[in-house]
């Protein structure tokens, strides 16, 4: 076997790219570019000596050449990435090497006494119809496989268009991040949470939308995670929460009195150790009684981390609530639900979408609002949007609910006219 010193490195491999891409000798085909990187290394060499390690990236060298046809060049591009060209296929060879190259990863290299298991994620890219040059190529490969490594890793993707639009797009967008907050583009919206024994409104979820200059109206799942990576979501969340106590402490003078306001939190607040003071002073900045505060947490893994409990302890003392948001989709619910103290659980809108007909849906949705019961926490159905789905929730004592059936999320002003028709009419 060659060992990895003896394959061809990154210098020899651009020559090669560079001497097919200014010959090609066979205009009708593709050259294709496979760029393919190990997903979890950093175990495989926290658990190996050096030399082994070296003798694992050598026999993965090997297992990728054996993968590829004879007339393929395979080249170690350095620590765990690899590269190979096919220099006359088509997309679909192409795809059928990167898949052999996937499944031969597969099994267990046996080095020094022991089996390591790795798998690789792969991203190809064709010249011409990709790219011109080697740049191009090397550069769209690589997006396309950090694609496969976002969708899961041990697999591979061919390189799309949309791949690079989606990065210019998301590239911008965090450049613009800073000045959203800056310029006021930030602004929130409402959605009421409904009493269907009393049909009245109970409350108001703030959810916060991004008004772009250029791009128009940008949903919170597209900003709200890449304002969690760069930490402007501090921020963002502080300005949510004092929006929202100001407007809810506002209608509260106005005369207009619910019992809740739901704020959306982001866990990459919960784990800032400030959290609760700056919850607190927010409170008492906008004179609103925390009683009314009730803040949702979607579930996820972090929301173990040790750091977050005393945050929500802290805030519950001082009779700040918290809503478990998503329930059912997350990790670890029911530990969760041991483990921190929550008043409320917001079942999700996907057990509800189908709800009339979906017998798993229904039994799901009865164990949880009889554990709630048990445990005696708050319980509201979200995502309710037909007659049918309302009548089904009414008949399992679910006696919240938040959903387009009433009202998609609304303006400031809207609301308040929606309260007043809602008020005038009980
Ligand atoms: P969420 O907290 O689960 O909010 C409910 C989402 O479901 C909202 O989407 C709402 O418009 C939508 N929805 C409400 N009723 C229905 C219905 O009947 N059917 C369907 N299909 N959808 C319905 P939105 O406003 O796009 O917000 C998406 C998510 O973004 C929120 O999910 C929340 O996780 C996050 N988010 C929104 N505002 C904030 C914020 O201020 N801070 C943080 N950290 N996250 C926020
Ligand atoms: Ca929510
Ligand atoms: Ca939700």
């Amino acid at each position: 076997m060659q060992t990895l010193s003896q394959w061809p490195k990154r210098d020899q491999f651009y020559q090669y790219l560079d001497s097919l891409l200014i010959n090609p000798d066979n205009q009708t085909n593709l050259i294709a570019l496979l760029i393919m990187n190990l997903d979890n290394f950093r175990e495989v060499c926290e658990l190996l000596e050096f030399r082994d390690i070296e003798s694992v990236l050598a026999e993965a060298a090997q297992i990728i050449k054996n993968s590829c046809p004879a007339d393929s060049y395979t080249a170690w591009l350095g620590s765990d990435e690899f590269a190979v060209v096919l220099p006359g296929t088509t997309e679909k060879e192409a795809e059928q090497t990167a898949a052999a190259i996937c499944s031969n990863l597969g099994n267990p290299i046996y080095v020094n006494g022991r089996h390591v298991l790795i798998t690789a994620s792969l991203g190809l890219a064709f010249t011409p119809r990709d790219a011109q040059d080697r740049y191009e190529l090397l550069k769209n490969a690589s997006m396309a496989m950090n694609w496969a490594k976002k969708l899961g890793k041990n697999g591979y993707i061919s390189y799309e268009p949309m791949m690079s639009r989606h990065i210019s797009r998301r590239v911008s967008l965090v450049n613009d991040l800073a000045s959203a907050l800056a310029e006021n583009q930030l602004i929130l919206h409402y959605q009421p949470q409904v009493n269907i024994i009393s049909q009245s409104i109970v409350g108001a979820e703030a959810l916060v939308r991004w008004v772009h200059p250029v791009h128009g109206l940008i949903p919170p799942l597209e900003f709200i995670p890449l304002a969690e990576e760069t930490g402007y979501i501090i921020q963002i969340g502080e300005w949510v929460l004092y929006q929202a106590c100001t407007d809810f402490n506002n209608w509260l003078e106005q005369g207009i009195v619910l019992e809740r306001l739901a704020v959306n939190v982001s866990i990459v607040q919960l784990k800032q150790m400030s959290f609760a003071d700056r919850v607190l002073e927010i409170l008492e900045e906008t004179r609103l009684d925390p009683a009314y505060l009730e803040l949702e947490i979607t579930e996820s893994q972090s929301m173990d981390l040790p750091e977050v409990r005393p945050q929500i302890e802290r805030l519950r003392n001082h009779g700040v609530r918290f809503a478990i948001d998503d329930f059912g989709t997350g990790f670890a619910s029911l530990n969760h639900l041991r483990y921190m103290g929550f008043d409320t659980i917001k079942i999700d809108k996907a057990y509800i979408h189908n709800i009339i007909t979906n017998n798993r849906d229904q039994v799901i949705v009865g164990s949880i609002l009889t554990m709630a019961e048990l445990l005696q926490l708050g319980i509201i159905a979200e995502g309710v949007e037909t007659d049918d789905q309302l009548r089904y929730i009414k008949q399992t004592n679910i006696k919240e609910v938040q959903g387009y059936y009433f009202s998609p999320p609304v303006e400031k002003s809207a609301f308040e006219e929606l309260i007043q028709t809602v008020q005038k009419r009980s």
